[in-house]
């Protein structure tokens, strides 16, 4: 099966191309990243480090579209709801792995999904994915008698905060609890905050060093409190979710799905692709 990158020159991109490389399903079949960028004509296999593999890096999506049955983007929510569109008119599928899109890119690519197969997962590791299903059956059991705050770590490269994955754990809490996350959510605290509301959700940031990833969803009642984390100590974990995600999605003719599907772990409310 033919994967193209976009974003190839990027952290994820690179490693992306290595996982494609390494899948026995996958071949690369074409490479994109931003126009201007000194990279474009370079040989995919020099960008990772390796000997040429005859797949340069292209800045026009459109010319490679048809290259690839699926292609791979994790690049910035601009680019992404460019490339959307791009994808839809070539009738080629497209996983997203770019975090950080704003609502109405959200809904677009519902939109899309009408006439080509999507991917759309905040985190493509496999235990992330499982730490949903985990909070799914926290929330159930310890209900409205805990406070629960969404804890992440991140490298000081990172654009945005909350994290697209602290986001979605606290979507998955907040959904299984009945509550609307755009309600309930509090970012940060700073000066008199007031004493804490239970219906609440918290988030925290960190921004340091090369941290890959970390998140801790903590439910804290009187007495005892459960701790849900994840720690990512390689960016391989998503890229090898990812490449699987496309080995997967080949096999869908339409319809916008997520990593839970992927994995068959895909319940009522986990799944981003059933809202
Ligand atoms: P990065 O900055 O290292 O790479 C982004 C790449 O996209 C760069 O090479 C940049 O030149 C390229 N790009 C920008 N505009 C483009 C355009 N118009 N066309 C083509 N390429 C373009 O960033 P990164 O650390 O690789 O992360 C990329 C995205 O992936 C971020 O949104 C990040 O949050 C997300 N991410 C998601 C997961 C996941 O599992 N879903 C995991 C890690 C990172």
């Amino acid at each position: 099966m033919k994967v193209g990158i976009i974003g190839a020159a990027g952290r994820m991109g690179r490693i992306l191309m290595e996982a494609t490389l390494a899948n026995p399903d996958t071949e690369l079949a074409a490479a994109v990243d931003v126009p201007g960028s000194s990279l474009i004509g370079v040989d995919a296999g020099e960008l990772m480090g390796q000997g040429r593999l005859g797949v340069t890096l292209a800045d026009n999506l459109e010319q490679v579209a048809g290259d690839a049955d699926v292609f791979i983007d994790f690049t910035v929510p601009e680019a992404t709801a460019r490339n959307v569109e791009i994808c839809r008119a070539a009738g080629t599928r497209l996983v997203i792995g770019t975090t950080g899109l704003s609502a109405d890119q959200q809904a677009a690519l519902r939109d899309a999904a009408e006439e080509i197969a999507i991917c759309f997962a905040p985190n493509y590791s496999i235990g992330v994915n499982l730490c949903f299903k985990l909070l799914e059956t926290a929330a159930q059991v310890l209900g409205d008698d805990v406070d629960i705050e969404v804890i992440e770590a991140h490298h000081r490269h990172k654009i945005d905060a909350p994290s697209g994955t602290a986001l979605r754990m606290g979507e998955v809490v907040a959904q299984t609890l009945g509550r609307d996350l755009d309600q309930c959510a509090v970012y940060g605290r700073e000066g008199r905050t007031g004493e804490r509301d239970r219906q609440t959700i918290g988030f925290e940031t960190i921004r340091a060093g090369d941290i890959v990833g970390e998140h801790t969803v903590l439910f804290a009642a009187d007495g005892e409190r459960v701790e849900i984390t994840h720690k990512a100590s390689s960016r391989m974990s998503f890229a090898r979710g990812a490449v699987r995600a496309a080995v997967w999605l080949a096999e869908q003719p339409k319809g916008l799905f997520d990593m839970q599907d992927v994995l068959g772990l895909a319940g009522e409310s986990a799944g981003w692709g059933k809202r």
